[in-house]
C-alpha cells in the first residue's frame, strides 16, 4: 500500500489518502499523528523499508531533489553523500544538473559540485530522448516492481550492517583534504561494504565462489582481503610502515 502511494499519484484513493494526512507535507519526513488510523500508521511504519529499496529514475528531473531523495542507481542508497546545497541554493532538482534548455548533464558543474565517485555516477545516467517524467523503482526486483517477498528478503540480508554506516561521521569524512580523490573514494566504498570481493559478488552471481582468490583458505570479505589475508599481511609488513597486523583486527568505522 505505501508502495502504491508513491508510484500512483493519479490514483483517486491516493489523492484522497495523501488529503487527508499528508497534506502538504512530505511522504518521507511526516510525523504521525496520535489522531490517525491504524492502516495509515501502518503505512508510515514501513517507510524505513522502503527507503532501502525505492529509487527514482531520472526523466525531465523536474520532480527529484537532488539532495534529498534516492535517484542515483549505483551509489549504495542511492543518494548523494551529504546535502551540499548550501553554496548552491540555485540547485535543488535534478533538471538544474542539466545544460540549459536541454536533457543533457552539465558535466563541468557536476565535476565540481560533487566527490570523483559521485560525479562519475551521476555522469554514468543515462537520460531520455524525450522528455518524460520522472519515474519511482522498486530496485529489488529485475521488473522495478514492488513484491513483499523482495522485502523480506531484504531484511534478511540487511543483519544490522545499515546502522554502522549511519554512524561514520560522512561530512568530517569527506572535508578530509590531504588524500587524493581516487583514495578517497577508495576508503568511501570499503566503509560502505562497496568492493566487488568475492564474499559480495557471490550474493549476486550464483557461479562465482566466496572464496579467496589469494589464499583460498577463506571468504574474501572487505575485511579479509585487506587485513586478514596472509598475501595482504605481507604486503603491510614489506610496506614502509612494516605493519605487523593481527588476526583480531578489524576495520574500526
Ligand atoms: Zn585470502
Amino acid at each position: 500500500m505505501a508502495w502504491r502511494l508513491l508510484t500512483k499519484k493519479e490514483s483517486l484513493w491516493v489523492q484522497v489518502i495523501a488529503a487527508k494526512y499528508l497534506k502538504d507535507d512530505n511522504f518521507w519526513s511526516h510525523s504521525v499523528k496520535n489522531t490517525a488510523s491504524s492502516s495509515w500508521n501502518s503505512i508510515m511504519a514501513v517507510r524505513g523499508h522502503l527507503k532501502k529499496g525505492c529509487c527514482r529514475i531520472v526523466g525531465d528531473g523536474s520532480l527529484i531533489n537532488i539532495w534529498m531523495n534516492p535517484w542515483i542507481p549505483t551509489i549504495p542508497g542511492f543518494r548523494v553523500s551529504f546535502n551540499q546545497q548550501g553554496p548552491y541554493p540555485h540547485l535543488e532538482k535534478v533538471k538544474d544538473l542539466f545544460i540549459p534548455n536541454e536533457l543533457a548533464w552539465n558535466r563541468e558543474l557536476i565535476l565540481r559540485i560533487f566527490s570523483p565517485f559521485e560525479a562519475q555516477c551521476i555522469l554514468n545516467i543515462s537520460l531520455p530522448q524525450e522528455s518524460t517524467e520522472d519515474k519511482m523503482v522498486w530496485t529489488l526486483t529485475p521488473t522495478g516492481q514492488f513484491t513483499t517477498k523482495s522485502v523480506q528478503l531484504m531484511l534478511s540480508l540487511d543483519q544490522g550492517s545499515s546502522s554502522t554506516i549511519s554512524s561514520i561521521p560522512w561530512k568530517e569524512f569527506w572535508k578530509i583534504k590531504d588524500v587524493t580523490p581516487r583514495v578517497h573514494t577508495f576508503v568511501w566504498r570499503i566503509l560502505l561494504n562497496g568492493i566487488g570481493v568475492n564474499a559480495n559478488l557471490s550474493n549476486y552471481v550464483a557461479s562465482v565462489s566466496n572464496e579467496c582468490a589469494h589464499c583460498h583458505l577463506e571468504s574474501e570479505t572487505i575485511e579479509h582481503l585487506l587485513l586478514h589475508c596472509p598475501k595482504a599481511q605481507a604486503i603491510h609488513f614489506a610496506s614502509p610502515l612494516s605493519l605487523c597486523l593481527q588476526n583480531g583486527d578489524t576495520i574500526e568505522t
